[in-house]
């Protein structure tokens, strides 16, 4: 069981209890221009497309953004800014330019397999300070942002926020918005392997041979 390895993981119990992440709105125009900017950018990138109906996933987003330590909570007027984002803003972002093409997109969560060499760079990369100069308001706040500190980083496993699509008969896609990959479900094994998925979405998801009920936590 998959579970068993991620429960000797001293974090184990943040993970699980770690809602998905969402991009703060000021309900003023400062972010309702970030986020009219946003989707202006993903309708340009996307409409290259063969088909108006086709499903496109954001892969510009990281050219748009590299991955990184960013501090929580983040505001769409303080997001287009920023150069660094984690996975948690990357999946929201998706969400987006998945839900402006008409599909239904919603968070999910991920625990992933990794070796400790990788899981020791990423604790190092993650303690430097965020590479974004900080808004004015943003300093202020420093201190009440905590997801920058959040434990993401376990000794062989890795949280990680993704994004899953409701196809058609209830089957489930899940994309990974940082990579700009898919998920496929038949298991594998190894360096980066699944080992368990969250989503939520208000109905029920097949994938594979699984059910995702929403808010529950599926070994892999
Ligand atoms: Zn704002």
């Amino acid at each position: 069981m998959a579970l068993d390895v991620v429960k000797k993981e001293s974090s184990f119990q943040a993970w699980v209890e770690h809602p998905a992440s969402h991009i703060v709105h000021h309900d003023a125009r400062c972010c309702e221009e970030a986020r009219m900017w946003f989707l202006g950018y993903a309708r340009s990138m996307q409409i290259s497309a063969l088909s108006r109906y086709e499903l496109r996933a954001p892969t510009w987003l990281s050219q748009l953004f590299t991955w990184g330590p960013s501090a929580w909570p983040i505001a769409w007027c303080e997001l287009v800014k920023m150069k660094t984002l984690d996975c948690g803003v990357f999946a929201a972002l998706a969400r987006e330019a998945f839900t402006a093409q008409g599909f239904e997109a919603h968070p999910a969560q991920a625990l992933l397999s990794f070796n400790p060499t990788c899981t020791t760079h990423w604790k190092g990369l993650w303690k430097k300070p965020p590479k974004n100069p900080l808004p004015e308001p943003l300093k202020d706040q420093k201190k009440e942002k905590t997801h920058a500190t959040f434990p993401w980083i376990g000794n062989e496993v890795v949280y990680h926020e993704l994004c899953v699509l409701e196809m058609e008969g209830n089957q489930a896609k899940f994309y990974d918005s940082t990579w700009g990959n898919w998920f496929t479900p038949d298991q594998e094994t190894g360096f980066g392997a699944l080992l368990a998925l969250r989503t939520e979405c208000p109905r029920l998801l097949h994938w594979g041979d699984k059910i995702f009920s929403y808010g529950e936590w599926i070994d892999l």
